[in-house]
């Protein structure tokens, strides 16, 4: 069945995961209202229906620092302001360093991050023995603490967002897919659907992920991007894995933990990373 577009939008958001739902949002926040997000599938059904959901607040530069921060101000508040639920909570996130390198890195860390006030500091191997029981400490020479640092459920926090654009006027349509981009000159000004139908926009946003490069390409624009296989477990209910327990990075091993429903949950960062094919 062929889904009734506009013929224009003021801007065209491709994509409904959280990146074009927060933008959608954001957009209606500023007072943009005549937003339409087309989405392929359904919400959330790209990589955001799997992630992890953690939301930290130490990034690699003072500028991403201050904008993550941002982003967990907006998760605490997001559920009070749309009425639907998002699953965020603020267990704290602690990151271990078992070399002088990472410690040092982790140390200046801290210092860039309590700039941007973000509340950061350094805790001893009691301490975090006690937050952490289940964690092996003998190798550790160094730990940091971010108490408000949260976890969330990426897919209702994306249907918050979507809500929220709503709220503000945007138009979110599922089940359509973008064919290609129009270009007149050096401009995009719209796209045309897999169904044929053309929308024209004054701005047209791509936030369609791992498929942005496919998609770019339609009018001759190189997006440098290549997905990657990222590997997770979810262990059986552990002894230890209590509600509240804060998050685990070991960034040296390229892992990290979370607590979901008393079991806990590990990811591995490859160092070689595995292609993932479209
Ligand atoms: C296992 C795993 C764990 C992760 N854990 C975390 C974490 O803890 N914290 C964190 O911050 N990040 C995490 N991430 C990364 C996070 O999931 C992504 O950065 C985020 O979901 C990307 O969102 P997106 O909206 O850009 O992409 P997507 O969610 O992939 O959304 C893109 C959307 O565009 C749609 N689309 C594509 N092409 C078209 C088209 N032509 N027309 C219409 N629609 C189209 C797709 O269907 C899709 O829904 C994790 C990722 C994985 C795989």
């Amino acid at each position: 069945m062929t889904v009734e577009l506009p013929d224009r939008a003021q801007v065209i958001v491709i994509g409904g995961g959280i990146i074009g739902a927060s933008i959608a949002y954001h957009l209606t926040k500023r007072d943009v209202s005549d937003v339409l997000l087309l989405e392929q599938g359904q919400l959330t059904g790209g990589t955001t229906w799997h992630a992890a959901g953690l939301v930290s607040q130490l990034k690699s530069t003072h500028s991403l620092t201050k904008l993550a921060t941002y982003s967990t101000r907006l998760f605490e508040e997001l559920e009070d302001e749309t009425g639907q639920a998002t699953g965020y909570r603020a267990p704290g996130s602690i990151s271990v360093a078992s070399d002088p390198e990472r410690w040092e890195e982790m140390r200046r860390g801290i210092s860039m991050a309590s700039t941007v006030g973000v509340d950061i500091r350094e805790i001893g191997m009691d301490e975090l023995n006690e937050k952490v029981p289940l964690l092996r400490t003998d190798d550790l020479i160094g730990a940091l603490f971010i108490p408000k640092d949260g976890q969330t459920s990426p897919v209702d926090t994306t249907m918050a967002l979507v809500k929220g654009a709503r709220n503000g006027g945007a138009t979110v349509i599922e089940g359509v897919a973008v064919k290609r981009l129009l270009k007149k000159g050096d401009t995009c000004i719209g796209v045309q659907t897999e169904e044929g139908q053309t929308v024209l926009a004054e701005s047209v946003v791509m936030a369609a992920g791992m498929w942005t490069r496919h998609l770019a390409e339609t009018i001759g624009v190189n997006v440098p991007l290549q997905a990657c296989e990222h590997f997770y477990i979810v262990t059986e209910p552990l002894d230890g894995a209590e509600r509240g327990m804060p998050i685990v990075r070991d960034p040296r091993n390229y892992t990290y933990f979370k607590e979901e429903t008393g079991k806990i949950m590990a990811g591995f960062f490859e160092p070689k990373a595995k292609v993932w094919n479209l």
